[in-house]
């Protein structure tokens, strides 16, 4: 069914906002640059056996500023650049400086693994990006090696600190928890937050593509790693008033300088407030990140021009789905997380 974008489009004080069917604003664009990855993160992506968008199919810097200006146009003021590792993407620093210049944006961040950090954090603050999520599953050494292939805790640490330095900033950590791989470690984890204003967020495992799988055997719900976090350290205290903070449920260790967060979209899912869509690095719009309903947009803006996205904007938010559907055992299978970027 065609949908017209003045259906679903308010304007308020001068300010335009893309509503959908379930009264949701929708104004969070994830963009994925790149479905390469230095690591092998074994959530994330198989060891081999990917098949890796072709550079020729990859959407252009220009393409991505076309798109992100026809997001901001209708109401999208969040834009958060993700992969694969983004980081490898060889033209990342001129996609910042396109996105930046947009007005409109109210925060240009990005999600990466941290390892080419030490070279690109300050190019990147220079560029126009607001800050960064580093991706850092556990502080000991081995689980590291074996949950993360390829990585070395140093590495990453080396990329945290730059972030930092260039003041990308707060800091914010993102860790998978998996059995046998690193739920022994998350108060060590959570640790780094005592004398640091670091956010140490811990993610469930969700099952999605080629390595569904290790994500179902392995799961670790956020109740449990809250438990082991506060064997350690005493009850957690609530931050923002225990009000989910995108989708994070924030704490404090008492006394901490920093804060812990939980993102928990299996044991307690967030769908009721998600406000986002996600642009794959060939072009297709996600419309939910655990179903597997995409929108061609590379394909319109090549065959129909700019100004056809609005529009498909507008079709999208439409056919937003309520929600996932892991609770019935329903989770997608195209795509791994790393063609599709969290
Ligand atoms: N490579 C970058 C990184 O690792 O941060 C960006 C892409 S990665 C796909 C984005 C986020 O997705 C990371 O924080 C990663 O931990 C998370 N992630 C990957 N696979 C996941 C899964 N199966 N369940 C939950 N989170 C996952
Ligand atoms: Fe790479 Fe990020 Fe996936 Fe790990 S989670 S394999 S770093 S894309």
């Amino acid at each position: 069914m065609a949908v017209r974008l003045e259906e679903l489009v308010e304007e308020r004080q001068g300010q335009t906002s893309l509503f959908d069917r379930y009264g949701r604003r929708i104004h969070y664009l994830r963009v994925s640059l790149i479905d390469q990855c230095n690591l092998r993160c074994v959530y994330c992506m198989p060891v081999r056996g990917n098949h890796f968008t072709p550079k020729g199919d990859w959407l252009t810097p220009e393409e991505i500023e076309t798109i992100v200006r026809a997001a901001v146009a209708v109401g999208f003021d969040k834009v958060r650049l993700t992969g694969g590792e983004p980081t490898l993407r060889p033209d990342l620093i001129e996609i910042v400086e396109r996105l930046a210049g947009i007005e409109g944006i109210r925060t240009l961040a990005m999600t990466t693994n941290g390892l080419l950090l030490p070279k690109l954090a300050r190019p990147l603050k220079r560029a126009g990006l607001t800050r960064v999520n580093i991706h850092l599953d556990t502080v000991n050494r081995d689980s590291l090696s074996r949950l993360m292939l390829y990585n070395r805790f140093e590495k990453v640490w080396a990329g945290i600190l730059a972030a930092e330095e260039a003041d990308l900033t707060p800091i914010k950590l993102n860790a998978v928890v998996l059995r046998g791989y690193n739920d022994d470690d998350v108060a060590d984890l959570a640790a780094l937050t005592l004398e640091r204003p670091w956010h140490v967020r811990f993610i469930e495992a969700m099952p999605l593509g080629p390595q569904a799988t290790v994500a179902l055997e392995r799961f670790v719900s956020n109740v449990e790693t809250k438990a082991r976090i506060e064997e350690r350290f005493g009850p957690l205290e609530p931050a923002f008033g225990g009000r989910l903070v995108g989708e994070a449920r924030m704490y404090r260790i008492p006394g901490a300088a920093g804060l812990i967060g939980f993102i928990s979209p299996v044991s307690e899912p967030y769908c009721d407030s998600c406000n986002r869509l996600r642009l794959t690095a060939d072009g297709k719009m996600r419309l939910c990140l655990l179903t597997d309903h995409e929108l061609d947009f590379r394909r319109a803006l090549r065959e129909e021009g700019e100004e056809a996205l609005k529009a498909l904007f507008a079709r999208a938010v439409r056919a937003k789905p309520v929600g996932h559907q892991l609770r019935s055992g329903v989770y997608p299978l195209v795509r791994s997380m790393s063609q599709i970027g969290g």
